[in-house]
């Protein structure tokens, strides 16, 4: 006989264990099954950023902010293609869903300027500490049962059409579980699928690919199965700032161009203004011949790197040697193999432009509409081959902003919930950071009040 609990959760990332601790706050029945040995998944991997305004870190550094700057800021960098309802639903429960984490234990060490945000919010924590401690709220509750290398395979409907049951692996044995208040697919995106990502963005076949192991689209596969509408393909675009070893154990990642850095091309030219969001630096990029480019800087650029920083600690990188340096930019044109007389044309015209304020790109902020650019002459000068990387997906089913995923006439699939990167819709065109592990959280504790909710009512 199969299983029964009150809520199945699929996944266990930031979205499934948030979900999970929030059901642990209802005194609800849980089983969350996670496909690796792990929890974690992308959310493990991640640079650490969670976007939320009006915090307290915010107002102690002196950042004076509110919910509606942060809906206005996803809107413009998501094109206004997302979908209003969902991004204003996080503008409601941000303020709240940070609170919540921090009296679950999650810690919030700092606050940085970070890509779409017209204001420091990228709220920093240490994604292990963060996973770690909402699993073991969850499990407090001695009502939430977590399984490991519990793949699910497949969803099932009862007979009055409502999505009920759970098909999973363990140990090569297949199992049923079936849930009374509905099934919380928080299973991440598809980073990790060459073939699903080349069938839905060949453009982006150059890059390479990050992200958490099991990431390959199952959660969306089942949805889609169950009837479910999915949206954002289109939009689907890579990160740029990362060295091309970051597919291999270390994620090295430097964002030295929102500091002040300039990017070329392999001819040493400039092709894109700096201060836009890296994922659409990442789509230009890509068109670059053979996708290579690289980040240039100078010693006050280097000054501003933050240490122990997952995006900004190049002395770490330079240790490592994923970033050159050298004396005159001649020196560094010999060392990455760059046009001499080019590069050091490139950064003589950057040079005067931002003098000038008027740069050929349309580069007048450092990150967007935050901080002013500056001019690159202070030896010695760095470099560093960066390349793009699909480290997420944020295209996949079409939910409504209670989680409920909806079906192609945007009606609520009985029993079916969804939160987290496998949700399509919010973005739209453009990512800004943290606004993955902040909806992951917030529409993960939605999906289950929701189901609650509903389940008492019926
Ligand atoms: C290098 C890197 C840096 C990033 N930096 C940031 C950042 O700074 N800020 C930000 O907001 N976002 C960032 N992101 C994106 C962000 O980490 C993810 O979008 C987010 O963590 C997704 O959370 P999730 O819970 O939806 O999915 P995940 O955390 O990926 O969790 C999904 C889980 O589902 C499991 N799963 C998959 N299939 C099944 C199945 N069939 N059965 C059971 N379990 C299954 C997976 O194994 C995984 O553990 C980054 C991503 C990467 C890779």
């Amino acid at each position: 006989m199969a299983q029964r609990v009150d809520l199945i959760i699929v996944g266990a990332g930031m979205a499934g264990l948030s979900a999970a601790a929030e059901a642990a706050d209802h005194g609800a029945s849980v089983l969350v099954l996670e496909k690796e040995a792990e929890c974690g998944g992308s959310s493990l991997l991640s640079g650490r950023y969670m976007a939320f305004a009006g915090t307290d870190l915010q107002e102690a550094a002196g950042f004076d902010d509110t919910p509606e700057s942060l809906v206005a800021d996803m809107l413009a960098v998501g094109e206004g293609k997302n979908e209003t309802a969902l991004v204003e639903a996080y503008g409601r429960h941000q303020l709240e869903t940070y609170s919540w984490l921090k009296t679950k234990g999650v810690q919030f060490h700092a606050v940085q300027a970070v890509s779409g945000h017209s204001i420091p919010r990228g709220h920093q924590i240490t994604p292990a500490q963060a996973i770690e401690t909402l699993k073991l709220s969850a499990e407090a509750s001695g009502k939430v049962r977590v399984l490991t290398e519990a793949p699910v395979r497949r969803l099932k409907k009862n007979s009055d059409g409502r999505v009920t049951t759970v098909v999973y692996e363990q140990d090569g044995t297949e199992f049923e579980a079936e849930a009374t208040h509905g099934i919380l697919l928080t299973a991440g995106g598809f980073s990790r699928s060459k073939q699903l990502l080349s069938d839905v963005a060949p453009q982006l076949d150059g890059a390479i690919r990050i992200g958490g192991k099991g990431n390959v689209g199952d959660g969306i596969r089942m949805a889609v199965e169950q009837g479910a509408w999915t949206r954002d393909y289109a939009y689907l675009k890579g990160t740029y700032g990362f060295h091309p070893t970051a597919d291999g154990p270390r994620k090295s990642q430097a964002l030295a161009f929102y500091k002040g850095a300039i990017i070329v091309n392999k001819e040493a030219r400039r092709f894109v203004n700096e201060s836009i969001s890296y994922k659409l630096i990442g789509t230009e990029a890509l068109r670059q011949e053979n996708g290579e480019t690289y980040q240039i800087w100078d010693q006050d650029v280097m000054d501003a790197g933050v240490e122990g920083d997952a995006l900004y600690d190049f002395r770490k990188l330079l240790d490592l040697g994923l970033i050159e340096s050298a004396p005159s930019l001649d020196a560094l044109a010999a060392r990455m193999n760059l046009p001499a007389g080019e590069l050091k044309k490139t950064v003589a015209d950057y040079n005067a432009a931002v003098r000038n304020d008027n740069d050929v790109f349309g580069r007048r902020t450092l990150t967007h509409h935050f901080g002013k650019p500056v001019v690159l002459d202070r030896a010695p000068f760095y470099a560093m081959r960066t390349t793009v990387a699909m480290l997420a997906t944020y295209a996949g089913v079409a939910v409504n902003e209670q989680a409920q995923v909806l079906n192609p006439f945007g009606e609520p699939i009985d029993g079916l919930f969804s939160a987290g990167e496998m949700v399509g819709g919010f973005h739209g065109a453009g990512y800004m950071t943290g606004s993955s592990l902040g909806k992951a959280a917030i529409f993960g504790r939605i999906a289950v009040r929701t189901a609650i909710k509903s389940a008492v009512v019926s």
